[in-house]
């Protein structure tokens, strides 16, 4: 079940935009929301913003590509990523 306030850090976490657009200084690009598998519920599981491009693209993203190549043709890890994302909406 989704409470009120992780609706309301869902929106706000898509409204950041793509974190990796933004990691690469693009900001504010559509984004859909990646869940992290840490293994445990889905539905408590961190999430990130990435755009479709770097969501679900065959040869540039994270599903297309696969965590670890997508973490070295981008020189960033999802955890990072997500420490950027968590630091945004708590600001
Ligand atoms: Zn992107
Ligand atoms: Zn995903």
């Amino acid at each position: 079940m989704v409470t009120k306030s992780e609706k309301e850090k869902y929106r706000k976490i898509s409204e950041l935009g793509c974190s990796l657009c933004r990691h690469q200084g693009n900001e504010g690009t559509p984004a859909e929301l990646h869940h992290i598998r840490r293994g445990g519920v889905r539905s408590r599981s961190p999430i990130i913003p990435l755009c479709t491009y770097h969501h679900r693209g065959s040869n540039t993203s994270i599903h297309g590509m696969g965590r670890k190549r997508f973490e070295q043709e981008y020189g960033i890890t999802e955890e990072q990523l997500l420490e950027k994302t968590e630091s945004l909406i708590n600001e």
